[in-house]
């Protein structure tokens, strides 16, 4: 019986993964080449395709195949697969259709009212559909949770496994780490330079095609587009990625770009075997985003490899004004004061995160109201960066987050940095010509330890049992505030 039912159960979520990631691709495809004319129709096949996709997943046949199966007879994929569609198919049973429908309903109105709110610099103005948007999450969170933790029902969409005090453990000394560091800095010395003049973009492409390379993207499954905001979409054989260009900023377009590839290649580098399966596709937002942040700042940002780009770029752009490789590492990893979350620092970055996750956290506990969330916003800004928010835009309406509903996902960013913090700590233990391979721009041995560890998998292992695999231990915030600590307290001179 078994066998039968785990047959048919893997064909029919075939089929929903392969209509997923059609859905990921008209995503892509109107982020960056759909004419704006197309954006109505575009949504009418979304939906149907939604819809259909929402239908296969809950279909009650999942449920009599799941009950079917003894998990006695399964391997240990088999078995992998089986927690994760058992996962997914409970969440969804759990929260009834039409809670379900208003949350889409509300949450794609939202989106607009907050980009209209935002360019009239009008929190007031969005207050109430914000408020809206809590009260339906906070009851979604309610059927889903069971009688447990609301915000730890909304954490498991996005970090399986993960639970609130947990998260409270990591992040507690890490902030009190970054926020002496950012105070440190503030009173050093040390003047670091701005890059200055016009990059253009073909040779901004240029480059960071080449960055794309050495970062091991596979191009033959995969392609790089301009969009306004970078992000990589797809799994498997077809992992797209897209970047932006300033003129003035190359760093930007640079920067994106490994990024994104962080998160590509992870998909591109999954076991073939998982393909068009639950466990095609990373472990979670936080691994996923630990792959971006390693690529970016542990190597991308590291003295050995900002040599090699300042070589690239001295090649590509002739000389642009920075003296030598020493001054260009520092330039890359200036602080800067700023209020953009998407902006900041590998020092400010993390403070953004946790500002977000404690007040989001008392808007689900519901001893925050929205009615208060600008000034708890501004007030917390000011206690942990040093200065006053000056706008709106600039602070409670700057993220697309909170208005379409995405809740308990912004700690995943900050998970990331933890997880990325102690995959490089163990990577540098078992692979001592690291940095003079970065300084080649040779990522190749690193790559391989990646894939090792964390690629290959996929889905197969829990976030958290996956990192304690590769690092030995389980998952804490040392090593980042460690590296983040040595880098800056040596930059700064403190
Ligand atoms: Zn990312």
């Amino acid at each position: 019986m078994t066998n039968n039912a785990f047959t048919a159960l893997m064909a029919h979520m075939h089929e929903a993964v392969a209509l997923s990631q059609i859905s990921g691709l008209l995503g892509w495809d109107q982020e960056t080449t759909m004419a704006r004319g197309s954006a109505n129709q575009r949504a009418e096949w979304q939906s149907a395709l939604q819809a259909t996709i929402h239908a296969k997943r809950t279909d009650p046949k999942v449920g009599d195949w799941l009950a079917a199966i003894d998990p006695a007879e399964l391997d240990p994929i088999e078995a992998a697969n089986i927690r994760v569609i058992s996962r997914e198919y409970e969440r969804q049973s759990r929260v009834p259709t039409d809670l379900a429908r208003e949350i889409a309903r509300v949450t794609s109105a939202a989106q607009g009212e907050w980009a209209e709110a935002r360019a009239a610099g009008d929190f007031a103005a969005f207050q109430g559909t914000l408020a809206k948007v809590v009260d339906l999450r906070r009851q979604e969170a309610a059927a889903l949770a069971n009688g447990g933790d609301l915000y730890d029902a909304l954490l498991g969409e996005y970090e399986p496994g993960m639970q609130a005090v947990e998260l409270d453990r990591l992040f507690a000394g890490l902030r009190r780490g970054l926020v002496d560091l950012r105070e440190g800095i503030g009173q050093s010395s040390v003047e670091i330079p701005d890059i200055e003049g016009r990059f253009s973009q073909d040779q901004q492409m240029l480059i960071a095609r080449e960055l794309a390379d050495v970062f091991g993207y596979d191009w033959n499954r995969g392609r790089l587009d301009l969009a306004v905001h970078p992000f990589s979409s797809g799994s498997g054989d077809d992992v797209r990625i897209t970047t932006r260009v300033a003129e003035q900023d190359p760093f930007n377009c640079f920067y994106s770009t490994i990024h994104e590839v962080g998160h590509a290649v992870y998909e591109q580098n999954i076991d073939p075997r998982h393909g068009l399966t639950v466990l095609g596709t990373g472990a979670s937002m936080g691994v996923h985003e630990s792959q971006s942040r390693i690529f970016e700042n542990q190597l991308g940002r590291s003295r050995a490899f900002t040599g090699f780009l300042f070589q690239r770029m001295q090649a590509v752009f002739g000389d642009f004004g920075i003296p030598d490789a020493e001054t260009f590492y520092h330039v890359v990893n200036k602080l800067r004061r700023g209020y953009i979350r998407t902006d900041a620092d590998e020092v400010q970055y993390n403070l953004h995160v946790l500002l977000r996750y404690d007040l989001e956290r008392k808007l689900i506990a519901g001893t925050l109201d929205v009615a208060d969330l600008q000034d708890a916003w501004n007030q917390r800004f000011e206690q942990d960066f040093g200065y006053a928010v000056d706008s709106v835009q600039n602070g409670v309406l700057q993220d697309v987050h909170w208005p379409v509903g995405l809740i308990g996902y912004f700690p995943t960013y900050t998970l990331g940095n933890i997880y990325a913090g102690e995959l490089y700590a163990s990577l540098q233990d078992d692979l001592p010509t690291l940095d003079s391979d970065l300084a080649k721009g040779d990522t190749k041995e690193a790559l391989v330890w990646l894939k090792e560890k964390i690629h290959r998998h996929g889905g197969t292992y829990e976030p958290r049992d996956l990192i304690e695999r590769a690092v030995g231990h389980a998952p804490s915030e040392a090593p980042l505030l460690d590296y983040i600590t040595r880098k800056f307290g040596d930059i700064y001179q403190l």
